[in-house]
């Protein structure tokens, strides 16, 4: 766990006023939804969300600074979690998202998890891929409020159209008030008279959805990209879920990724490599290039070819082409190779096995 001071980018001595400031600015950047398909600005924004949680409270920051070790606590295992961190430092709707969480109201609809392949190719330049899913989906014969065409929803009588009814509960220190969910209405505060035929009052119904995703340029293998309300619809009046895409990047035989940069190998000869040659590169989503491999150059060695790798994801700029040089020692010769190749050994005082013996291993 790194420094809580580091990842804040503040000093020790940091008033509480640059540390929020500081927070602040570090959480619209790493925030999740800022950051669609990049599992690293979520794991950052953890990191920035659990120093902020201790050097914001003065007795845990005096901990800290005492040496005191805090664990990561099970507020930041969810973007759940992370929605509540963010509504009580940006007041909600802060990024303009809507923002799930414990308040009564109607359920909301149930996220939805899917996956999309792409091409290493479609993973360097971005691409859109429709993905189709069954789920509830809002009624549009009712438009979604459960109500038949031409008839109104009535006020819950149970809540007078709260949606929510205070309960009391008694407890060894006195009475205490609790707010529930109206279990009349099921916390929208109104009811359906009238139900609409299609959906029987649900609101929704099951189908089929069609969702056009967004791959970024430069998405990793694994990344999840998150759409808000685009998963089942929830109860009557209550918000749609979340659609998770997770992104699948499949291998590619000419490349192998670190990353941003990209490795491709190519052999050349024994003779190439000790006079020199070129070889025609491939580039990830371009024409490919030449590369010169120079006299000398030994079995290993790496070429790197700068910004001609992945783009890098949500960021400017993109990683290397880094181009790995193996040399190939045949393993059979004809008789013109093998006697070029021991005048060669004699010239150049090397001491190759004679040839009675080479054979007499086959
Ligand atoms: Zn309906
Ligand atoms: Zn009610």
């Amino acid at each position: 766990m790194a420094d809580y001071y580091d990842i804040l980018g503040v000093g020790r001595e940091a008033s509480q006023d640059e540390i929020k400031k500081a927070f602040r600015r570090l959480a619209r950047e790493t925030h999740p939804d800022a950051n669609p398909g990049d599992p690293a600005a979520e794991a950052r924004f953890r990191d920035v969300a659990q120093a902020y949680e201790v050097l914001s409270d003065p007795a845990k920051r005096a901990a800290y600074d005492r040496g005191g070790s805090f664990e990561a606590g099970d507020l930041f295992s969810s973007f759940a979690g992370i929605d509540d961190l963010l509504s009580r430092f940006f007041g909600g709707g802060g990024f303009g998202f809507p923002f799930g969480g414990a308040q009564a109201g109607p359920a909301q609809g149930a996220d939805i998890g899917t996956r999309v392949s792409v091409t290493l190719e479609e993973a360097a330049t971005g691409v859109a891929r429709e993905v189709r899913f069954r789920t509830s989906l809002g009624c549009e014969t009712c438009g979604g409020g459960g109500a038949a065409p031409g008839t109104a929803l009535e006020t819950c009588e149970r809540c007078g159209g709260q949606g929510s009814v205070r309960v009391t509960r008694q407890t060894i220190l006195g009475a205490t008030m609790a707010i529930t969910t109206c279990d009349a209405c099921r916390g929208r505060g109104k009811v359906v008279v009238d139900p609409c035929e299609d959906c029987l009052g649900r609101g929704s119904i099951d189908g089929e959805r069609a969702i056009e995703v967004e791959v970024p340029a430069g998405v990793g293998d694994g990344a999840r990209i998150r759409i808000p309300g685009r998963g089942a619809a929830g109860d009557a009046g209550g918000r749609s879920g979340d659609l998770y895409v997770e992104v699948g990047v499949e291998p590619d035989e000419r490349f192998e990724r670190h990353g941003a940069d990209l490795v491709h190998r190519v052999v050349v000869g024994m003779a190439e490599a000790a006079l020199g040659t070129s070889r025609e590169v491939p580039v990830i989503a371009g024409d490919p290039v030449d590369l010169d491999i120079p006299a000398g150059t030994q079995p290993g060695s790496v070429f790197k070819m700068p910004r001609l790798g992945m783009p890098r994801l949500r960021r400017r700029g993109r990683g290397d082409l880094l181009v790995e040089v193996r040399v190939a020692v045949p393993e059979r010769l004809g008789p013109e190779e093998e006697a070029a190749l021991r005048e060669y050994a004699e010239a150049a005082g090397e001491q190759p096995s004679p040839p009675s013996r080479r054979r007499s291993r086959r």
